[in-house]
Order: structure tokens, then sequence, then C-alpha cells
């Protein structure tokens, strides 16, 4: 759209900016022009909370076009959680509706003297008193807004109590069902005292080469129905990777002291769609049609209606707490988002201070006389509003896993789940996954390269025909990730969905014909590459060292039980960490040397 939107909620000004076009060319959009900006505009003495910080939603080329999944925007800031770089991904729409508000992104800075809102309408901004919505969840919140609004086809970025009361791992909330999560963004939200951002319009995403964009648009329509994931989460959704996740030894129970979990059938995606009633709720121009919302059919909680909860909901609010009973799981995940809490941090510190609890480490006089015993789903159910609103022992858990761990002492460090000095790593049991370890423990933390399974998917197009073997080939999965994040930093730069993910060659001849540029496969992998360095060079100047990518002794403890017993990557993870630093370019402390930074291009 040729512009960015910058919001000063200190002043009140809202200006626009053209978009660098130069700049636009080497980071395209999403996560990669964040972590541009962040490195321009955010110095090392500015905190995650402080006026200085910028808190940007960010749409890619390919946002609000007839690429499949192109509803995606991206939020970067400096998170609460590592004090670096936080990017996080969410889907449905609003990346297409901040193009059709007539813009390519939003950069907030400052902080209001009072709680406000944003309304991008037709390219007018209005920032408005936010009286009306403070308390409200995040799917009040929403529905409230489009409504008093008058706009029933906006969407709506919004926080909930959690970001309102800065708990450090507070997420952002999009079109009902998505979430921008990772890094406590909802929090610097919260700190800014901007309650939602509202984006609608009717502009639409100009085409430089119609004919060939529709063909290229229409092939990868086509190709993502047919990959190993879309297929996957369009027939049953991401709940169709539990029961595999069971059977394999990588879904977490009961905060890793176990890998056994015998009612996963009744979890796994197939039987969950098959024992609720369920409605499509597609994202924009999506044709894997995955995200569904259900209806509860039985006792419990018959009656609840609730966004289908993705794989990790399932597993963190089911097995990693005990739960068995899939209904009581869907109830808590709904709790869960309406607070608007990230549930890797939010499942981890309730395992946490369950385990304590049943090892009598804590008691009821530590709880507020809730008894967290595993799968005591009403105590959980009462906990995480106090955690949202900050409330008495609540409070404690409010900061994650690795500060809460950090105030319990020796015998809450040694048994958290966290990697990087204080964030958790998504839903698995990742003793089980070491490619999938790795590649979240060097991650900036940008939501691809966190989330890249280079130990399980063949990708022909980037060279990984058959993927490294999960146990006994350490350095190749590491080579792998160093392919895999090249690729999919792609995705998180270019706005689209993960999961809508095709060929290499496809990608670029769509981009290629949207923007009349001429790039090839090797120009993008060496963008995502530049991308991803850009974001290690910011986390460098705000304080990263080498010994922070490791993770907790917990997950370096051999596996416990189940088909990967006794299998540790304790002796192997420094290895992996220094192999991938060699492909990415970087030194032996993880630091771009000076002849990476200039062969990328990048001006620091
Ligand atoms: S695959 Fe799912 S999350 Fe992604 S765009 Fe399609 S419906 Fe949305």
């Amino acid at each position: 759209m040729g512009k960015l939107l910058r919001v000063n909620l200190s002043t009140g000004e809202a200006v626009d900016e053209p978009l660098d076009m130069e700049k636009a060319k080497l980071y395209l959009g999403g996560s990669a022009m964040g972590g541009r900006i962040l490195l321009e505009e955010v110095p090392a003495e500015v905190g995650a909370y402080d006026e200085g910080n910028r808190l940007m939603f960010l749409a890619g080329p390919f946002s609000g076009t007839a690429v499949p999944g192109s509803g995606t925007y991206t939020v970067v800031t400096k998170g609460p959680l590592t004090n670096q770089a936080a990017t996080a991904q969410a889907n449905g729409w609003f990346g297409a509706r901040i193009k059709a508000a007539g813009y390519d992104g939003i950069i907030v800075q400052g902080i209001s003297p009072k709680w406000v809102y944003l309304v991008i309408n037709e390219g007018v901004v209005e920032i408005r008193d936010a009286g009306d919505v403070m308390g409200m969840d995040t799917q009040e919140t929403q529905a409230h807004l489009t409504e008093a609004l008058g706009l029933p086809k906006a969407s709506v970025a919004c926080i909930g109590p959690a970001g309102e009361k800065m708990v450090r791992f507070a997420n952002i909330s999009s079109d009902y069902g998505h979430f921008a999560s990772t890094n406590g963004i909802g929090a610097v939200m919260g700190s800014k005292r901007l309650k939602a951002i509202v984006a609608h319009g009717t502009a639409k995403v100009p085409v430089y080469d119609e004919v060939r964009f529709k063909e290229a648009a229409k092939a990868w329509q086509k190709g993502c129905q047919e990959t190993i994931m879309g297929s996957t989460v369009s027939a049953v959704g991401t709940g169709g990777f539990l029961s595999p996740a069971a059977v394999t030894g990588w879904l977490p129970v009961k905060n890793y002291t176990t890998t056994v979990f015998d009612e996963h059938p009744q979890y796994n995606g197939d039987a969950l769609r098959a024992s609720t009633g369920s409605t499509r709720t597609p994202c924009h121009a999506c044709p894997l049609h995955h995200s569904t919302r259900l209806e509860v059919l039985t006792e419990p909680y018959k009656g609840l209606v609730t966004d289908e909860p993705e794989y990790e909901g399932l597993a963190g609010f089911g097995a990693n707490i005990g739960v068995t009973n899939v209904n009581e799981t869907l109830k808590l995940c709904d709790v869960n988002d309406r607070m608007g809490m990230d549930l890797k941090e939010c499942t981890f510190v309730i395992s946490l201070v369950m385990e304590l609890y049943e090892a009598g480490v804590l008691t009821k006089d530590d709880t507020d006389g809730l008894e967290l015993t595993w799968g005591n789903t009403e105590a959980v159910l009462a906990l995480l509003p106090k955690i949202a609103h900050r409330d008495g022992f609540g409070d404690l858990l409010a900061e994650g896993v690795y500060r809460t761990a950090l105030k319990i002492g020796p015998e809450a460090l040694k048994r958290a789940i966290y990697i990087r000095e204080g964030i958790a790593p998504h839903v698995h049991d990742v003793r089980g996954m070491w490619g999938y370890l790795m590649g979240q423990v060097v991650s900036n933390f940008g939501s691809i390269e966190g989330f890249s399974p280079a130990d399980m998917l063949p990708e022909a197009d980037i060279g990984l025909e058959t993927p490294p073997e999960r146990f006994t080939d350490p350095l190749g999965l590491a080579d792998a990730q160093a392919k895999w994040a090249r690729k999919y930093a792609f995705v998180d730069a270019a706005g689209t969905c993960f999961f809508t993910t095709v060929a290499l060659p496809g990608m670029v001849e769509a981009l290629n014909a949207l923007t009349g540029l001429d790039l090839t496969d090797a120009d993008i992998l060496e963008g995502g590459w530049r991308h991803i360095t850009t974001l290690k060079l910011f986390n460098i100047r705000h304080g990263f060292k080498r010994e922070q990518d490791t993770a907790s002794p917990r997950i370096l403890e051999a596996n416990p039980d189940g088909p990967n017993v006794g299998i540790s990557v304790a002796k192997d993870l420094a290895s992996m960490v220094e192999r991938y630093y060699m492909n990415m370019g970087w030194d032996a402390e993880g630091r771009p040397t000076q002849a990476t930074i200039e062969s990328l291009g990048i001006a620091v």
C-alpha cells in the first residue's frame, strides 16, 4: 500500500510514513521489516515497557491478496520475558484488514496518559477513550467494539485482562480464535495503555501482473492442500498431531515427569471433531478451512461454544496438567484465551506449581487454598483469573515459568520447563525432538524460526529430501535447521500462514507477479538469513550472550519412560547450537561475523 501508520500515544499524533521501498526489497514486511525497525529505533537502554519501545503490527506483501492464508500479520516488539526481540504471528483476517484500511503496517510508540483504543477505518485514524471496554475479556472486547462502531466486517486486535495487568506472558487476540502470543507482546500493549486496534477498509492491494498473479495464487491454493501439513490441518486440525505425539514420546505429560498419556485417542483431532458440533471459520483466502468453532455436546460443560484449540492447547490444558477429560480441557482453553494469555507459558507455569504441590514443596498456604493436584480442573479454573488479574498466588505465576521458579527456589528451578533464561518452549516434550528443541533454543525469538520441525518433515525444495534422524544425527539436525529457518523466515515476512506454505518456486513466482520484482529462490533464502541475522544483531545489542542459548535442567534430563526412555540431548545440545551458528555465518559466541553482515548488506 506504500505507507506505514505511526502512532505516538504519548502525544496523540498519528502520521503516515512512506514505505522505504529499498528497505522493503531487502526485508519484505512482517517480522523481517519489524526486526529492521527495532534495530534502527529501539536502543539498548529502552526496556520492554518504556515509552521508547515500539509495538508493530505488520502485514506482508501477500497480506490481503488471493494467496492462501494471507490474512496473517506479525507483531514485533522488545518482549518482557527475554528482554530481547519478540515476533509473533497470528492468522485470521487482521493482516488483510490492515491493508484494506490503507496501510502496510502500524507502528505504535509512547505511552498513553489514559486507556485508549485505535480505530483505522478507510485510512482515517482515531484514538478513542477505552473506558467502555476496560476489564472485558478478549472475545467480549472484539464483539463490543465491532458492534459499537457499526463495523461488523472490521477486525479487532486486543488484549484481555492479562494484558491490562501486564502479565508477563499476555498475548494479543484477533478475529476471535487467533492469537499472537510469544514473549509477552500483550503486556507491552498493556504498558502503552492500548486496549485494542480496530482495522477496517475496502482498499485493494495493487497487483503488478494480474493474470500471472492469478495463476500463481491458484497453483498455491491447490498446492497447499496437498502437503502433509496442509492436508492434515484441513482434515482434522492441528489436533491431528496429538496421538502421533503421544505414541512417539513428544507429548508433554505432567511437566515432563512422564511421557505416557493413555487418554490421547479422545483428544486427537478426528475424535474431537466427532464428539463435538463443529462449524468452520476459515481465515482470509484460505482453502484449508482449518479454523473451527466447536460446541460441546456432552457433560461436563455441555453447551460451551468455543474456538477449537490447536494441538498446543489440547496438550497444554490436557496431558501437561494431568487433565484427562477433553471437555474440561476445552473449558480451560476457553478461559485462558478469554483472559488473553500465552498458553505455552501458562501451561508450563501451572504444571510446575502442580508438580511442586504434589511433592509437598508448595502447600495450600502458598496457593491461596487451591488444591493443585494433577488434573484438578476446578482448581485451575480458579487459578487462571487469579493469574490474569495478578491476584495473590496468581501474581507470582504471572511472571512466567523462569521467574516463578527463581522466586520459589532450587526445587522449582530443577523442575521448570524453559529455554533461553526465561521463556517456555512450544507445548511438546522437546526431549523427544532434538531439532525442534534446538530451533527454539537458537531462536531470536521469532515465531517461525522457533517453530521449525526440521526433524520431521521432508522439504525437497531446500535440499531436505529426508529429514535427519532425530537422535542419532545431531549435527545433521543443526544443518537442517539452518535451511528451514531461512525458508520459513520468508513466511513470517511475507504475510502468509505457516500451514499454507508450499515449495519455494511457487511462492517466489507469486511474489514476483505481485510486485514486479525478479527474485530467485536463492534471493528469498538469503532474505531469510538477513532477517534472522538482523534480529540477532538487535538481541546482541540488548544483552544476548552465548550462555542463554540452552535449555533448563529438566529438559536436559533423559526421557523417563516411553519409546525414548533413557535418551538425553545433554551432551549434544551445545555442539548443535555451535554448528547452527557456523551455518549462519556467526562466530562461536553466536555473533554474526563482519563478513556476514557485509555480505547481507545489513547497515548497522
Ligand atoms: S491454515 Fe488455518 S490458521 Fe492458516 S490461514 Fe488457513 S484456516 Fe487460518
